[in-house]
């Protein structure tokens, strides 16, 4: 399905989507204009862990569309408190702020982090820095692409805002090292989404915690990508036990319907809000309450949080088994989420996801060689096996092409 030039002319090219165009999707799979079927396993880059149009979340949007959708932040609505304690409850924190997207959240968090330092800590005015690390993705702002080291997201669009240091990812005495009086937050993913699903060292999370709480530093963990059941837990930092002074929700918490983010954490920290200081025209909207409720609900009995675990045991043996037949040249996975490295000669990233697309799976390359994998949660381990079974064939077919003589058959 080609789209024709007329469309190229009016809609920007910040994206370079694969060769698909869907008009439906229900659970796992997706349906094309041809009339065409897909697994889904990417999964709107975790937006959609609970699959296409899951029967709670679309019921709860359709009875609150019935009701009110909008009122702003001037007026309260009933659906705002019980979303505020059902994610705080979930999360086990103390205060929520709500708004839109991953970035807004991010933003906010930088915005608490420096009032903080300002108010609390007792940081000189203008001289508050926080510490990010390398690769790290956390949105699109022109604030957020000014702690980017990717060059893509960056170039064309300083001049930046000033008061980051930048760190490599996984390495925590480069953090204590960076650490100085003017130090307010340390702002990380537990897992690297974007770069590929890099896993830092076990004793990372925990190593920075203790370096944070020594030196008065709010650890600031960016949970819109591995939060909400990816990992096989709630959260990605209780695979660490540790927590956030603030973590920032998003993506899932929207239940693939709209968007709709946060940030929880200590009720010391959020509290340097006050009226007129910060805020969102649509953030906390009835309708975004009610589907993120509804969020709460599908995860507050943890079974999908032990699908997750499940599967990603179901789905690390099939790519370790891919790594073995030398396909794969490495493979890092945690829950139901993989970042797998391709090591077929001349195929790319894209090239596999393309190739993938013709045999009806659906998964995005990261960079280069590194394509993600995130089905739903909700994944029949029938489907998840059947994705896998195609991602082996296609990659042992393109080896066979290439001559690769690793590979048997
Ligand atoms: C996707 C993502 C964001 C940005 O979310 P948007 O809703 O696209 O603004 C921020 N942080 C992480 C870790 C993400 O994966």
């Amino acid at each position: 399905m080609t789209v024709d030039r007329d469309t190229r002319a009016v809609l920007a090219q910040n994206y370079h989507p694969l060769d698909v165009v869907l008009v439906e999707g229900e659970g796992s799979w997706v349906t094309d204009v041809q009339g065409r079927r897909y697994l889904d396993f990417l999964a709107g880059y975790s937006a959609l862990n609970f699959g296409h149009r899951h029967p709670a979340l679309v019921e709860a949007a359709t009875r609150q569309l019935g009701r009110i959708t909008l009122t702003s932040r001037a007026f309260d609505h009933d659906q705002l408190a019980p979303f505020a304690l059902g994610v705080t409850r979930l999360t086990g924190t103390d205060m929520l702020l709500p708004m839109n997207t991953g970035a807004e959240a991010v933003e906010t968090a930088i915005k608490a982090a420096r009032k903080w330092g300002y108010e609390v800590k007792g940081v000189p005015a203008e001289q508050a820095t926080i510490i990010v690390a390398e690769g790290a993705f956390h949105g699109r702002t022109t604030t957020i692409v000014s702690m980017s080291t990717d060059p893509e997201a960056r170039d064309g669009f300083g001049p930046f805002t000033p008061g980051f240091r930048i760190v490599p990812y996984g390495d925590a005495d480069a953090v204590a090292a960076a650490i100085d009086a003017t130090t307010v937050a340390m702002l990380v993913e537990p897992v690297q989404g974007e770069s590929g699903v890099l896993i830092p060292p076990a004793d990372y999370l925990t190593r920075l915690r203790a370096l944070c709480t020594d030196a008065d530093v709010l650890l600031v963990l960016d949970e819109v990508q591995s939060g909400l059941g990816r990992t096989g837990t709630t959260l990605a930092q209780e695979l660490s036990g540790v927590q956030g002074d603030l973590t920032t929700l998003g993506k899932a918490l929207g239940g693939g319907i709209l968007p709709v983010s946060a940030v929880v954490g200590r009720r010391d920290v959020l509290g340097v809000f006050t009226p007129g200081t910060h805020g969102s025209t649509f953030g906390g909207n009835p309708l975004a309450c009610a589907v993120g409720l509804a969020v709460v609900d599908l995860l507050e009995p943890g079974t999908l949080q032990e699908r997750a675990r499940t599967l990603g045991v179901v789905m690390t043996a099939h790519l370790d088994a891919l790594v073995a037949e030398g396909l794969l040249s490495s493979v890092r996975t945690t829950g139901l989420w993989a970042g797998l490295d391709v090591a077929v000669p001349g195929l790319s990233g894209r090239g596999l996801c393309e190739q993938l697309a013709a045999r009806g799976v659906l998964a995005k390359d990261t960079h280069g060689d590194t394509i993600r994998l995130a089905p739903p949660l909700t994944i029949s381990e029938e489907d998840l096996t059947l994705g896998l079974d195609v991602l082996g064939d296609v990659l042992r077919k393109a080896a066979r092409r290439t001559g690769m003589d690793s590979v048997e058959g």
